[in-house]
């Protein structure tokens, strides 16, 4: 435990794509960066398998691979990255004060946050064992693996009908779980659904369990919570579409937030009601939530952060 302050003039919080794009644009502007990873240093990519997405990879990169690359890149210009989680900030006066979780105190000029969202899962056990073999919580990301298959989304919100849409242009048939008898989505998406020939929806049924031989997904056990009748589909895919929420805890009353949680940003650029503070990636991205759309911002939020600094000290 110390007592001493730090002093930076840019604090990263979470190693993302955002956040490893940050650093290495900060980095390289001379920022001397100095990121937090977090917990799951690297980020939800290093929870999934094959990224097929990320341009400059034209056969395809592991997540965990995407992730130590990036992380190479931002260490190379001199970011000093620590596997650490910042427990409290204080965004009310300049220099930021920031506490780590082994009560170290930091007073940043400039704040990028990076902490990325969450995935919400059902939270059945089979769904976790067979995460990346055949259950993903990203159909853009995923669901080339299961052209000509048969899959099911489970969800009623717009992701779960935008994903069930775009399955449908790879997929056989994709099955539409939803646990109600209508859907939360806009009347545009469900059109959408509704006129999709191989997309069925399957009302009032709930997911017991996802079944596999041991390596893959082959299908799912489902409920009629009307009329308790239980039957299995087959499917090589299944796809989690009930909503993500964004990692903001931490910053509650310090910044603005919109009502679903998400950092709110100044259209256009990564910069947040704080001067001085930014926000990239998923943390303030409800629609994109790409690693390609999260390392963009990212690349923002750095210059961004440059130029504040600039400014501050030449005047605008
Ligand atoms: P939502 O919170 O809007 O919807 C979540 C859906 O999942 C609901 O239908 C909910 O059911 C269902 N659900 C939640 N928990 C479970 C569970 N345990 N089992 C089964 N079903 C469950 O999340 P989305 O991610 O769909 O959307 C988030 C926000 O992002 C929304 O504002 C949306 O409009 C926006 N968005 C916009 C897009 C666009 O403009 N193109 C694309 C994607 C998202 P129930 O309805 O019964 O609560």
């Amino acid at each position: 435990m110390s007592n001493e302050v730090e002093k930076v003039k840019c604090l990263i919080i979470g190693s993302g794509p955002a956040g490893y794009t940050a650093a290495i644009y900060a980095a390289r502007a001379d920022l001397n960066p100095v990121m937090y990873t977090g917990l799951v240093m690297g980020g939800q990519l290093t929870q999934t398998t094959e990224v097929d997405n990320f341009p400059g990879y034209p056969k395809g990169v592991q997540g965990v691979e995407l992730m130590e690359d990036l992380r190479a890149q931002a260490e190379r210009f001199g970011t000093d990255i620590r596997f650490g989680i910042i427990s409290a900030v204080d965004f009310s006066k300049r220099p930021f004060t920031v506490t780590t979780d082994d009560n170290k105190v930091i007073q940043a000029e400039t704040v990028i946050i990076s902490t990325g969202a969450t995935a919400k899962w059902l939270g059945i056990e089979s769904e976790q064992r067979y995460n990346g073999h055949g259950v993903s919580a990203c159909a853009t990301c995923d669901g080339f693996f299961y052209r000509g298959m048969d899959v099911a989304v489970v969800g009623g919100g717009d992701t779960a009908a935008e994903e069930a849409t775009y399955l449908s242009n790879l997929c056989k048939k994709v099955y539409l779980i939803v646990r109600r008898d209508e859907l939360r989505a806009s009347k545009a998406m469900q059109a959408r659904v509704f006129n999709t020939p191989n997309i069925e929806v399957l009302w009032n049924h709930v997911t017991e369990e996802i079944v596999g031989d041991d390596k893959f997904v082959t299908g799912v056990r489902l409920k009629n919570v009307k009329t308790d009748e239980v039957k299995t589909i087959d499917v090589q895919g299944f796809f989690v579409a009930i909503g993500h929420h964004p990692n903001t805890e931490l910053f509650v009353n310090q910044i603005d937030l919109d009502e679903q949680g998400y950092i709110k940003t100044v259209p256009g650029s990564t910069r947040t009601n704080i001067e001085g503070v930014f926000a990239a990636g998923d943390v303030q991205d409800e629609i994109y939530r790409q690693a390609i759309t999260a390392a963009g911002t990212g690349c923002m939020a750095a210059i961004e952060a440059e130029r504040w600094l600039a400014s501050m000290k030449y005047g605008k």
